[in-house]
């Protein structure tokens, strides 16, 4: 092996307490008892707990680790973590190092301070993590600190979830319940869980430090409150996949690297549309360990891109004019004896156990594209979904020549063939003709089925993944549990099974559509189909706590009605709270940077006219420029009066549905305003006296 190989292959997974290093260091007995536990078939065992803590804290300190942390995802999205160090005094003036099976098992942070949705009030502070094992222990250096992470769910002292991680394992829960009934009728005998996996690809841009520093919009907002187009955008499709910049490729190799010693399998890595963004995707993993590790990614692109002098912006929309950033969520359901059962094999038409699954997947998206929607919404997103954007705010499926014929096959007399893909020749005489795939692809669909998997195209570049794809798991697991109640009684499987997926087909057609998502036709069409077309992050959040939805998410053990409700306030909160920060970014700099240069400007330009004038000609230029400069001067003034109004009346406002409505039907299009005035006078007023780095030199030079 050549020494760079081996190097790369001693990387991966070197900081993780992974199942080769538990293995190493485990009693035989205790592995085999976590090794069940890890597999989701019994809970830990108690008494082995000090047995693998101790094995961890060994391995940890001698990778020079002092602290301990339990590492959870409360409701902000982001994570939290709180460091102990793992030193016991001794009698005789020194230390040893200890780590108990119930420090590592559970903790009792304070936290009081995270969202609760009013769940619990700040004097009632006690809040437990609980270990999820399923997720591997790692070790995290930053700076010259190095301390043992443990991926952690997060509840109130009353047991209510308070984050974003336990949901996700009680999703997992149900899918695999439900899955498991439906495989168990229709004849599998082999397997006993089944587990969501989960892919997420990840988008982002690159600034150069320099000019980030000094926009404040950036700096708070994580997004441009301000800029006028520059002449070149992406429109020649130049950036899309092209040769990767040394500076950005050096950063992207240290974030890889970075990545795979925590075990994060970094897979791709390309040039995306817009210029200064890009994407990066792993290897697919069980969905709680690849939410983790998309955290991971977010900060880590984080944290390099400082190292190499730049910013990595992870906001939905940091430029208006070029694409926004998303997350790709490619989600399956994989069986503990490896059969994915969203692939379609050689002939999907006679594959039971796949038409089921696929139709259980296709009718939870129609049944619930709401609720789908809503997993999404977030002030960022705003600027993406239903803004002539990828991909629209309409939730379709799509699913492909293929399984689009196949589809319909069901609806009718049943499914007796599987079109095929051929051969694709390219004319050229030394290139052999290419296999090609039963179907195409289609960019715009906000849920497309790509082969095995589906493609969730519709998650914010900001987001926790565990939001969408809890969704997703309750959904799909409550379409199961409605075709295993009926399977598990019926006398004639086989007949049962036509019956229900020709119910599917026809019930669910509605959903599926294979066209262009972005245009206008399709809009009026999904009107004429009865689908919904929620544009606003509000009118959608404040459509997660129907009296359905309660249900859903109790009868399926994923969230009591009180915790949904607690979420959905949370969300709206949050809308208020990040569109008042961008309001307040917007007036400050409106005010204290855009306006005096303006000043500035019209002051050199009336001394110009005076001066031209005490010279005896006419200053016409001077004079138009002059006045041109002072309306919009005019103009800029008008709006920031008019934004404070509007931004005093939504503070103002004590009902959380009512100043989320108030901040995007007031503040949003006042700050628009605000925007445009300065825009405009961004085209006119001297480049050395505007005081922000242009979009120009933002977007294109590193
Ligand atoms: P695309 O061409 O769609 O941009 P990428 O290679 O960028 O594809 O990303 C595809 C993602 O889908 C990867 O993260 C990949 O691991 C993931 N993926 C592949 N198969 C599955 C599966 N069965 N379940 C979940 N994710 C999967
Ligand atoms: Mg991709």
């Amino acid at each position: 092996m050549s020494e760079h190989l081996e190097s790369v292959m001693g990387t991966f997974g070197s900081n993780v307490f992974n199942e080769s290093t538990m293995k190493e260091r485990l009693p035989k007995a205790v592995f085999k008892s976590l090794k069940k536990t890890l597999d989701g078939k019994q809970p830990l065992d108690p008494s082995a707990a000090d047995v693998i803590a101790n094995a961890m804290k060994d391995w940890a300190v001698e990778k020079g680790a002092t602290h301990y942390c339990h590492w959870f995802q409360p409701m902000t999205g982001m994570t939290a973590e709180k460091h102990d160090s793992f030193i016991s005094p001794t009698p005789d003036g020194k230390t040893i190092m200890v780590f108990s099976g119930k420090e590592l098992a559970q903790g009792e942070p304070d936290a009081s301070s995270f969202p609760s949705g009013g769940l619990r009030a700040t004097f009632e502070a006690r809040g437990y993590t609980a270990w999820d094992c399923t997720s591997p222990v790692f070790i995290k250096k930053d700076g010259d600190n190095t301390t043992l992470y443990i991926p952690s769910a997060f509840c109130s002292y009353t047991g209510e979830a308070l984050d974003k991680k336990t949901p996700l394992l009680r999703s997992m829960d149900a899918l695999s319940k439900q899955a498991i009934r439906v495989l168990k009728a229709l004849g599998n005998t082999t397997s006993s869980v089944v587990t969501a996996t989960m892919g997420p690809e990840q988008e982002y841009f690159l600034v150069d430090s320099s000019f980030y520093q000094d926009r404040l919009d950036l700096v708070l907002a994580g997004r441009t409150l301000f800029g006028a187009k520059p002449p070149r955008g992406q429109e020649l499709d130049d950036h899309y996949f092209g040769s990767l910049d040394e500076r950005v490729a050096s950063f992207m190799h240290e974030v890889n690297v970075e990545l795979w010693k925590l075990g994060v399998s970094a897979k791709t890595q390309h040039n995306e549309v817009s210029p200064a963004q890009y994407e990066l995707a792993p290897v697919f993993a069980t969905v709680n360990v690849a939410t983790d590790h998309n955290q991971l990614t977010m900060e880590t692109l984080q944290k390099v891109a400082k190292r190499h002098g730049f910013v990595c912006l992870l906001h939905e929309k940091p430029f208006a004019g070029v694409n926004g950033s998303g997350k790709h969520n490619n989600w399956s359901m994989v069986t503990d004896d490896g059969i994915n059962l969203l692939d379609p094999g050689d002939t999907p038409h006679e594959n039971m156990i796949f038409l089921t699954m696929l139709c259980a997947v296709i009718s939870a998206v129609d049944k619930h594209a709401g609720l789908l929607r809503a997993s999404v919404a977030n002030t960022g997103n705003e600027h993406r979904l239903g803004a002539n954007e990828a991909p629209p705010a309409i939730v379709s499926v799509f699913l492909g020549d293929q399984l689009g014929d196949i589809f319909e096959q069901l609806a009718g007399a049943g499914a007796k063939s599987s079109k095929k893909g051929g051969e694709l020749k390219l004319g050229v005489s030394t290139l052999p003709p290419l296999p090609k795939d039963c179907t195409d692809r289609n960019r715009t669909s906000p849920f497309a089925y790509t082969g095995n998997r589906f493609e969730f195209r519709m998650v914010g570049s900001t987001q926790s993944i565990a939001g969408p794809n809890f969704v997703i798991n309750t959904i799909v697991a409550d379409a199961l549990c409605n075709i295993a109640d009926e399977l598990e009684k019926s006398k004639n499987v086989t007949q049962a099974t036509q019956k229900i997926l020709k119910r599917l087909a026809t019930d669910h057609a509605r959903i599926i559509f294979n066209g262009d998502n972005y245009s206008s036709d399709w809009a009026e069409e999904a009107a004429r189909r009865g689908l919904p077309n929620i544009r606003s992050t509000v009118e959608s959040i404040e459509g997660i706590p129907t009296k359905e939805n309660c249900q859903l998410f109790k009868k399926h053990g994923v969230l009591t009605p009180a915790e949904l409700k607690a979420r959905t306030e949370i969300l709206l909160e949050v809308y208020s709270m990040q569109i008042n920060i961008e309001a307040g970014t917007t007036l400050s700099m409106a005010k204290r940077q855009i306006m005096p240069s303006c000043i500035d400007y019209s002051s050199r330009l009336g001394n110009a006219v005076a001066a031209v004038n005490g010279a005896g000609v006419d200053p016409v230029v001077q004079v138009s420029l002059l006045k041109r400069v002072n309306g919009l001067i005019t103009d800029l003034q008008n709006a920031i009066d008019s934004l404070e109004t509007a931004k005093t009346k939504a503070n103002n406002i004590g009902k959380v549905e009512k100043q989320a409505e108030s901040c995007r039907d007031d503040v949003i299009p006042a700050m628009n305003a605000v925007r445009a005035a300065a825009d405009e006078l961004e085209t006119i007023v001297d480049a050395d006296l505007w005081p922000l780095p242009s979009y120009a030199e933002m977007l294109f030079m590193r």
